[in-house]
């Protein structure tokens, strides 16, 4: 029994340290690695920055660096060693240690089966220069033997570099759920998973209370959790400006209490305007919320029977010359009929599909960022 807690616990870890940031990268996230005066070649995975933070997959810079790379499959260890230095990666607990005793964390995170570390940590810590330039971008971890300014770099490997980069795609949509989860949430996450996209769900309480097996499923599968409220009734909700932030409070906890975790993303009902003026958008932004509209909207809902032609229509229409849509859905039988093609077409036009997360600063129809 002992054991088998082991395992699940092991489980948990491995799971909650992978899932969280396995996605897809754009070309903005694009930068090349140059080590001295070579370019770095990555065979599958590809360096990308996350936050401002260049991260790479370890392996194949260490070995640029002439290093010895060792894997422990026990303990979930990776140990780089060169010359006097060496640095000990622990993959479970995001920390890596340096041959000074030193211990720091970072968000480490798999990306096709490559462990990604800090391109500066792990330069500077075996003694090189690491430069940054932002044509390409490139960053470049150097030493003396370097003969090749930054630039000069650049120069000489700018198909290279270009070429690589085209080959990422430079849009993101954001498809968003409406109004569940309800009795067609299984197959919306079925079909998501066909088409490995990401999504975003704003749910009422009532949904989460009722299928809570759905709700854990998009948390595993890495999309994105939002609140919806409780009543979906527009005389109710908007009441008061408390009675919102209470809707939105009491669809939390029913969210807290499926998954253990807590989202600051709603959208209430009927989309922000009229209802949100100024007092309401305070009361939801000091309860620490963001409020999230749409610039696309399917017009799934706006009849009983919607046809699914004409919902991948309003997609494809509205969606097009947008660089990051925020694409109104709603969990239904015309919707989920519609969703393949959907799908197909976003990433036809190259569009990354991806959740909204609740870092970043929510479009709205007030324009209120906060
Ligand atoms: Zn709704």
């Amino acid at each position: 029994m002992q054991r088998i807690l082991l395992l699940l616990t092991l489980l948990i870890i491995l799971t909650c340290s992978f899932t969280a940031v396995a996605h897809a990268q754009t070309q903005s996230e694009y930068v090349a690695i140059a080590f001295n005066d070579k370019l770095v070649h990555f065979p599958d995975a590809m360096p990308e920055v996350v936050k401002g933070v260049t991260y790479l997959p370890v392996r194949f810079f260490a070995e640029a660096m002439g290093a010895r790379v060792e894997y422990n499959a026990a303990n979930e260890t990776v140990r780089i060693d060169s010359g006097s230095q060496h640095v000990l990666i622990d993959i479970p607990h995001k920390k890596i240690t340096t041959a000074d005793g030193v211990t720091t964390s970072f968000p480490l995170f798999m990306k096709k089966n490559r462990l990604m570390v800090p391109f500066r940590f792990i330069g500077e810590t075996f003694g090189y220069d690491v430069s940054y330039t932002p044509h390409g971008p490139i960053a470049r971890a150097k030493d003396s033997r370097a003969r090749l300014t930054d630039e000069e770099v650049y120069s000489a490997n700018k198909q290279i570099i270009l070429a690589e980069k085209a080959k990422l795609p430079d849009k993101i949509a954001y498809v968003t759920f409406d109004d569940g989860p309800n009795q067609y949430t299984a197959q919306i996450l079925d079909t998501l998973a066909r088409y490995e996209a990401k999504a975003t769900f704003f749910m009422l309480k009532g949904g989460i209370d009722n299928y809570p097996a759905q709700v854990k499923r998009m948390a595993q599968s890495g999309h994105g959790l939002a609140l919806h409220g409780v009543t979906h009734n527009a005389s109710q909700i908007y009441a008061s400006p408390w009675a919102v932030v209470n809707e939105m409070e009491a669809c939390n906890a029913a969210l807290t209490r499926v998954t253990g975790l807590r989202t600051n993303m709603v959208r209430v009902p009927y989309g922000s305007k009229p209802w949100m003026t100024q007092s309401y958008r305070d009361a939801l932004v000091n309860a620490g919320y963001r409020m999230w509209d749409w610039t696309v909207d399917s017009y799934d809902s706006r009849s009983i029977n919607p046809h699914p032609d004409d919902i991948v229509q309003e997609v494809a229409d509205q969606t097009a010359g947008q660089t990051a849509p925020v694409i109104l859905l709603h969990d239904r039988q015309a919707t989920l009929e519609a969703l393949p093609r959907i799908l197909q077409h976003l990433q036809q036009k190259k569009y990354e599909l991806r959740p909204l997360q609740g870092s970043m600063k929510p479009h709205n129809f007030w324009n209120d960022r906060r």
